[in-house]
C-alpha cells in the first residue's frame, strides 16, 4: 500500500527545545524530512544558508509572498519566518513524513491550511526552565531574549489547539513521545485508503 506521508506541525516558545528533539528525531527516521523555512534573520555562527534557513532580505520574502510561494509566513520577534511550499506536496506524495519547526502563528495558520496535519505543542517543563535554556544556548541578545520570554507566555497559551502536548523535560523521552504520536497517527483508518 503506497502511503501518503503525514504534515507535522512541531511548535512551542523559543528555547523550549524543538530544534533539539527534531535533529534527534530526524537522525532516527528515514521516513521523515524537516521543511527548510525561509527567513530575513541574520544567521547564527554555523548556520548555513539553505540547511538551517534559507537567510533572505526583507524585499525578497516580500516578493516569495506576492508570488504564493509560501505555505504560511509570520512576523516573529522583528523577523519573518516562513515555509516554502512546493516542495511539500512532492515529499507527501512521495511517502515522506514532513516536519514543520514553527512559531505558533504559523502554525496556526497551517491547522486552517491543512486539515490533515498532526500538530504537537512542545513545552517546557516550566517558564523558569524556558528561561534557563533561553539564556544557556547564548545565541541571543537580552533585548532578544527578554522579547522571546514575553512571547512565550502567550504562546503557552495556544496550547489548547493542538492534538497533542508533548513536555520536553528530557531529550530522550521527548522523542519518544513524538514517535509513539507518529506510529499511532499512521494506523489512523483515513490514512490506508
Ligand atoms: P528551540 O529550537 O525550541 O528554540 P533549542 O532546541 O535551541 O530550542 O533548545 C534551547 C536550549 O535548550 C539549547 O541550548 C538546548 O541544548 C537546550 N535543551 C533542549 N532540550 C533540552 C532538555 N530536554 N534538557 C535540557 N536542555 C535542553
Ligand atoms: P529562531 O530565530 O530561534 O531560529 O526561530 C524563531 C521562531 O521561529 C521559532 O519558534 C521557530 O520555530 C520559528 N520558525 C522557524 N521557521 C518558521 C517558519 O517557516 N514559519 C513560522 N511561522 N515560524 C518559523
Amino acid at each position: 500500500m503506497n502511503k501518503r506521508g503525514m504534515l507535522i506541525i512541531l511548535s512551542g516558545p523559543s528555547g523550549c527545545g524543538k530544534g533539539t528533539v527534531v535533529k534527534e528525531l530526524l537522525s532516527r527516521r528515514d521516513d521523515t524530512v524537516l521543511s527548510v523555512s525561509v527567513t530575513t534573520r541574520s544567521p547564527r555562527p554555523g548556520e548555513v544558508d539553505g540547511t538551517h534557513y534559507f537567510f533572505r532580505t526583507k524585499e525578497q520574502f516580500e516578493e516569495m509572498i506576492q508570488r504564493d510561494e509560501l505555505l504560511e509566513y509570520a512576523s516573529y520577534s522583528g523577523n519573518y519566518y516562513g515555509t516554502p511550499l512546493p516542495p511539500i506536496e512532492e515529499w507527501l506524495n512521495a511517502g515522506k513524513n514532513v516536519l514543520l519547526e514553527i512559531e505558533v502563528q504559523g502554525a496556526q495558520k497551517v491547522m486552517e491550511r491543512c486539515p490533515d496535519h498532526v500538530s504537537v505543542f512542545i513545552a517546557a517543563p516550566s517558564l523558569e526552565v524556558l528561561e534557563q535554556r533561553l539564556r544557556g544556548r547564548g545565541t541571543e541578545a537580552e533585548e532578544v531574549i527578554e522579547r522571546r520570554l514575553n512571547a512565550a507566555k502567550e504562546e503557552m497559551a495556544t496550547a489548547e489547539r493542538y492534538r497533542y502536548y508533548v513536555v520536553n523535560d528530557e531529550v530522550e523521552l521527548a522523542v519518544q513521545r513524538i514517535e509513539t504520536i507518529l506510529a499511532a497517527e499512521s494506523m489512523c483508518y483515513h490514512r490506508m485508503k
